[in-house]
C-alpha cells in the first residue's frame, strides 16, 4: 500500500530530456502552453508523471509549478483507498473554480482513478476534459487535440506490452541526487484487497538495456542513487526473444518499436546477441550496480513470495546495492493472509526474514505495509500482527486500516465486517508498536558512524543537511560546507523514532 500525499513539482525545470517526436508537428512550430502536473500515491505515479511530461513536451507544453498559470492541468491519481479518491475530487473542484474564469483551461485525470472509473469520471466530474489510464500516455497529444477541437476525450485502454521503455523521463520535483526508474508495470498477483491489477493491468517487464541506459544517464547527470520501481520487482523477467512493442487505443502501432529511436541502438542490439537466457531481477540489479560504485541502487516493492536468495546474494555481493528491503506482510495471521490471497503464511514470511538477515546481514533494514481490520479479522488475529511485528522488528511501516475497494476480490467475496472504531483502535496499536520499534532500532545506532548520501537541506533548517544511510534511515547533520550528492561519514549522537542526528566525522 502506498501513501497518497500530493507530489508537486517544486521548481520550474528547463532541463530537456530527449524524446523522439513521433508527429510532424514540432515544439518550435507551436505556441508554448503551460502544463501543471500534480501526482498522488506511490512513486510509480511520480515516475509516470515524468513520462507524461516527456511525451507532451515535443507537442508544445512546458512545465509550470503554478496551476494559476496553467493551460493544461493533469492530476495523476491513486485509487488504492477511498480517501485518496476523495482528495482528488476536492482538488478537481478547486481547479474547476479557475476554469470558470478561464474556459480554455484543459483539466485531465490520469492514472489509477481514471482507469477505475473510466467514462463515469467524465459524467460525474462535468468539467473534466480528459480521462487517461496508465497505459494511454502516448495518446495524450491526440486526446489534447480532441479537446482543442471542442470534444472531451478518454482512453483507458490497458496494454499487455506498454512499458514506455524508450522514453527518457523529464525529472520533476528532483533533488538532483535520487532518481526513480520504472522497471516494470502492472501486477498479476490479485491480492484480494487490491485494485492495482484492475487499474494497471497485467504485469510486464521493461527492456533491461533501456533501464541500464537510463541509470547510466542519470549517473552522468550527477544523480547518485536510483530506485528501481515496480509493483512486484522480484518477478521482473525479460526475454530477448520477445521485445516489447507499443500500441495506442485504436490498435495502430503508431510509435517506433522499442529502442529504434535511440542512438545507442547498435550497441544495444549487439548486447542482445550476448544474452542467452531470460534476465531476472537479480541479474538486472547486478547490471545496474555495475554502472559505478558511487551509484547507490535501491528497489521497491518486493513481494515476499517472489524475492529469491539469488537477489539476496546479489545485494550482499555489491556494496552499492542498499541493504534495505520493503517487504510488505499486510497481516501476521495466516488465516487472514489466505483471505488476502497473499500466497504465504506467517511462518513462511518469518523464514524469509531470517533468510534476509542470514544472507544480507543482521543490520539489513526491513520495512512493511500493514492493514488493520481486514474482513473477519478477530482480536486474536490482530494480536498475531502485533506479535509478528515484535519478531521482525521493522524499521518502518506504512500502516492503514482496511478500505474496501469496489470490484476487488475481497469486495465481491467477503463482508467488510470489522467496525470502523475497531479498525481505528487496531491501527493505532500497530502505529504505536511501530513507533517503539523504530525508536529502538535508531537508539542502537547511537555511537555508530555511517556513510550518508547528502540529499539536500533538512526539512527544518538550511543550516542542516539531510541524507540517508544505506539502510534507508534519515540522518540530519550540520551543514559544514559539503555539497549535495556527496558521501560523508556521520557519527550518530542522538535520535528520534524517525531520524538519526549526528556530526560529520571525515
Ligand atoms: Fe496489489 Fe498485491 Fe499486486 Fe501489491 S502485489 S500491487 S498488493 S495485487
Amino acid at each position: 500500500m502506498e501513501n497518497s500525499a500530493p507530489i508537486i513539482p517544486s521548481t520550474p525545470s528547463l532541463e530537456l530530456h530527449t524524446l523522439e517526436d513521433s508527429s510532424d508537428v514540432t515544439a518550435s512550430t507551436l505556441p508554448i502552453r503551460n502544463l501543471y502536473m500534480e501526482s498522488y500515491g506511490c512513486q510509480m505515479n511520480l515516475a509516470d508523471s515524468e513520462v507524461v511530461v516527456s511525451i507532451l513536451r515535443p507537442h508544445g507544453f512546458a512545465v509550470t509549478t503554478s496551476y494559476e498559470q496553467a493551460d493544461l492541468i493533469f492530476i495523476n491519481t491513486c485509487a488504492i483507498r477511498d480517501k485518496a479518491e476523495q482528495t482528488v475530487r476536492k482538488r478537481l473542484s478547486q481547479f474547476n473554480q479557475i476554469k470558470r474564469h478561464k474556459p480554455d483551461l484543459i483539466i485531465g485525470v490520469l492514472g489509477c482513478m481514471a482507469e477505475r472509473l473510466k467514462q463515469q469520471l467524465l459524467e460525474e466530474e462535468k468539467l473534466v476534459d480528459i480521462v487517461a489510464g496508465p497505459d494511454a500516455y502516448r495518446d495524450l497529444p491526440r486526446l489534447v487535440a480532441t479537446v482543442d477541437g471542442g470534444h472531451r476525450a478518454i482512453n483507458t485502454f490497458l496494454s499487455r506490452e506498454e512499458t514506455y521503455a524508450d522514453i527518457s523521463p523529464m525529472r520533476l520535483n528532483s533533488n538532483g541526487v535520487t532518481a526513480f526508474i520504472s522497471i516494470m508495470r502492472g501486477c498479476d498477483n490479485m491480492c484480494s484487497f487490491c485494485v492495482v491489477p484492475f487499474t494497471r493491468g497485467r504485469e510486464r517487464s521493461r527492456d533491461p538495456y533501456s533501464i541500464v541506459r537510463e541509470a547510466r544517464e542519470v549517473f552522468e547527470q550527477g544523480y547518485r542513487e536510483v530506485t528501481l520501481l515496480g509493483q512486484n520487482v522480484d518477478s521482473y523477467k525479460w526475454s530477448p526473444t520477445k521485445p516489447s512493442t507499443t500500441k495506442v487505443a485504436n490498435g495502430h502501432s503508431a510509435f517506433p518499436v522499442l529502442n529504434q529511436v535511440d542512438s545507442q541502438v547498435v550497441e544495444i542490439q549487439q548486447a542482445r546477441v550476448d544474452v542467452q537466457e531470460i534476465i531476472n531481477f537479480a541479474q538486472l540489479l547486478a547490471q545496474v550496480a555495475q554502472i559505478h560504485p558511487d551509484l547507490r541502487v535501491r528497489f521497491s516493492t518486493s513481494h515476499p513470495k517472489d524475492i529469491t536468495n539469488e537477489v539476496l546474494h546479489t545485494m550482499k555481493a555489491h556494496d552499492n546495492i542498499c541493504k534495505y528491503i520493503h517487504l510488505p506482510v499486510q497481516s501476521g495471521n495466516s488465516r487472514i493472509l489466505q483471505l488476502m490471497n497473499r500466497t504465504y503464511d506467517r511462518e513462511w514470511y518469518l523464514q524469509k526474514v531470517r533468510d534476509i538477515r542470514n544472507i544480507v546481514g543482521p543490520s539489513c533494514g526491513i520495512s512493511s505495509d500493514m492493514i488493520a481490520g481486514f474482513c473477519t479479522e478477530t482480536e486474536e488475529d490482530h494480536q498475531d500482527t502485533l506479535s509478528l511485528m515484535d519478531e521482525v522488528q521493522y524499521d518502518f511501516s506504512y500502516m492503514f486500516y482496511y478500505s474496501e475497494r469496489p470490484g476487488t476480490l475481497a469486495a465481491r467475496k467477503y463482508a467488510d465486517d470489522v467496525p470502523l472504531v475497531v479498525k481505528k483502535t487496531r491501527l493505532q496499536e500497530i502505529i504505536d508498536k511501530q513507533r517503539q520499534h523504530s525508536l529502538a532500532s535508531n537508539l542502537k545506532d547511537i555511537g555508530q558512524t555511517y556513510q550518508v548520501l547528502i540529499e539536500g537541506p533538512s526539512k527544518k533548517s538550511n543550516d542542516y543537511w539531510q541524507g540517508r544511510t544505506n539502510t534507508n534511515k534519515v540522518v540530519v547533520f550540520k551543514n559544514q560546507g559539503c555539497a549535495k550528492g556527496k558521501y560523508v561519514n556521520v557519527h550518530i549522537k542522538t535520535c528520534t523514532s524517525a531520524t538519526l542526528l549526528g556530526d560529520i566525522c571525515d
